[in-house]
């Protein structure tokens, strides 16, 4: 891959957890800065019953939220090691390079077009 392609990759995973942190930030605290861990925090509406009803709600799907945004941070913080390491690029199962084309579209995918296909078959 050159530079300029690298770069522009290198950008795009930067905005995407920018986006993701900041989403995070707004429902969450950050306990492990190291890590990106995040803990939800719980909702205030008020102390009447279907008030509460609502924060158990919303903290639920918090929590899923969280989860997801916490794996997308994984990913592109993986990536975004593999870049400093000039490892990018490259799939986990057969050692290839995973196609350019694919990587501008998902550039925190760490497996190429035809592993993925292999491993969605398996399911
Ligand atoms: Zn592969």
């Amino acid at each position: 891959m050159d530079r300029e392609t690298l770069n522009k990759i290198k950008e795009e995973l930067l905005k995407r957890k920018a986006n993701i942190e900041k989403e995070l930030e707004s429902f969450a605290a950050k306990t492990d800065a190291e890590k990106n861990e995040y803990v939800s925090r719980f909702p205030e509406y008020g102390n009447e019953s279907d008030e509460n009803a609502q924060e158990v709600n919303q903290y639920t799907t918090n929590l899923e939220a969280e989860r997801i945004l916490e794996n997308s941070l994984k990913d592109i913080n993986a990536s975004l090691k593999k870049i400093d390491k000039g490892e990018y690029g490259i799939c986990k199962y057969c050692g290839k390079e995973i196609e350019v084309k694919r990587l501008l579209i998902r550039p925190d995918s760490s497996a190429c077009v035809s592993c993925k296909r292999k491993l969605q078959n398996q399911k």
